[in-house]
């Protein structure tokens, strides 16, 4: 299983961290290792003195395939849910200034946070999918696909022409403006539209 991740996919948030609005869509990967187990406790992690949370839409690859056209990509996911991809953003901005790989802000260990899966069919009649991002209750992040510069079915085309798609690989599909600091004791809550997907502790 491969963890898929989009940078950069909302205008708002490129220019809030300062960002150029990419030319075609930024792609990197987080292994498997970094998906935070199901009842497992999160931590905040010892390297990092500025955790951010990026609260995104996740698509579930269901069928294995390269070189997929956008006009098909469609069949090639079927549910969908909200995750963060949490980031050392201290590290992350360290490793950009120095134009080093990212792996050592957005790649380790419980990184990942994934909800509960939705079919994707449930969803793809609406022109766009709501979600957002609470931290204490309060709602810090509101996200909706059509916002997004490259849509799901531009995603998955131009990972394929890259990465062999396999059952069960997970797209993180970027995040809205909002990003910001977490510490330990907050509690995230992630929701699609009105449906909370899942809900986490900072420890
Ligand atoms: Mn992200």
């Amino acid at each position: 299983m491969k963890i898929f991740c989009i940078g950069r996919n909302y205008v708002a948030h490129a220019l809030e961290l300062g960002n150029d609005v990419p030319e075609e869509p930024v792609i990197f990967l987080k292994p498997k290792s970094a998906l935070l187990p199901l009842g497992t406790q999160f931590n905040y992690p010892e390297f990092t003195n500025e955790l951010h949370y990026e609260c995104e839409l996740v698509l579930r690859v269901s069928k294995n395939g390269r070189y997929v056209p956008e006009r098909h990509a469609s069949k090639y996911y079927d549910a969908i849910s909200v995750g963060i991809d949490f980031t050392a953003r201290d590290i992350q901005q360290e490793l950009k200034t120095k134009g080093l790989p990212w792996e050592k802000a957005k790649a380790w260990d419980h990184s990942a946070i994934l909800g509960s899966w939705r079919p994707f069919s449930d969803y793809s009649a609406k022109p766009s999918i709501e979600f957002s991002l609470q931290k204490d209750g309060e709602t810090v992040q509101k996200g909706d696909s059509s916002l997004m510069i490259y849509s799901f079915n531009r995603i998955v085309a131009e990972i394929s022409k890259y990465f062999t798609l396999q059952i069960g690989d997970l797209i993180f599909t970027g995040t809205p403006a909002g990003v910001g600091e977490v510490f330990p004791g907050d509690v995230l809550e992630g929701f699609i539209e009105n449906e909370s997907l899942f809900k986490l502790e900072v420890k």
